[in-house]
């Protein structure tokens, strides 16, 4: 089934499917948990449109690739095109935000930074970016006070607050912009809080974005 960008009343968004852009390390936590240093400035990567599925009753992840972990995330859906964009332009271009797993092959990222090679074949392969349906950004008037868990087979193993970013939502977007224009249907992943681990066939994950989405899904 191929994927739509979806608001959470199950209407099809009306914008392609673009790239998604990841920011990288944007909370202090989640960089201390994998002994990795603050960035000065956002450590930023992609994953191709191919990467997307649906964040919905069920995804698969890779079976002989090392360990897959799942990384919570607040997802931005863009609804105007960003190029050198100040924060306010950016805060206007937003047409939804929801949730999203930055699925990692760890092992293979591991292997990867220690060559000093790119990440892609970690973050970007097929599947590697669930994505749930979005809520309208109305629904979220202060985008700095947005609360979002997971939890792992009734665990919780995440908890994140939009408040506790290194560089906020807007100003994340404004310097993405600098680099990579942002079109209609691209979505930018808006890094990870602590807590990050591994998947198993069969996990069932429950992830919520405050009290106006909630998404079960199981692992195949
Ligand atoms: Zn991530």
């Amino acid at each position: 089934m191929s994927y739509r960008h979806q608001f959470a009343d199950g209407k099809d968004v009306e914008l392609p499917v673009g790239k998604v852009v990841c920011v990288g390390r944007n909370y202090a936590e989640h960089a201390k948990e994998l002994n990795n240093p603050i960035p000065v400035v956002p450590l930023l990567f992609m994953k191709p449109s191919t990467a997307i599925v649906s964040l919905n009753q069920w995804f698969t992840i890779p079976k002989h690739l090392g360990e897959v972990h799942y990384e919570t995330e607040l997802a931005v859906l863009i609804g105007q095109p960003l190029k050198n964009a100040d924060e306010e332009e950016a805060r206007e271009s937003i047409a939804g935000i929801g949730l999203a797993l930055d699925l990692t092959l760890r092992d293979l990222q591991s292997e990867l930074k220690k060559a000093g090679q790119p990440w892609e074949k970690a973050k970007g392969f097929d599947g590697s970016c669930p994505l749930s349906q979005f809520i309208s950004p109305e629904l979220c008037p202060e985008l700095a006070e947005i609360s979002f868990s997971l939890e792992k087979n009734g665990e919780i193993m995440q908890q994140g607050d939009s408040g506790n970013m290194l560089n906020s939502i807007t100003a994340l977007l404004s310097y993405i912009s600098d680099f990579f224009t942002l079109q209609p249907g691209d979505v930018v992943l808006t890094g990870t809080p602590a807590g990050v681990g591994p998947l198993r066939l069969d996990d069932q994950l429950s992830l919520s974005l405050q009290d106006q989405l909630h998404v079960t899904v199981v692992v195949k």
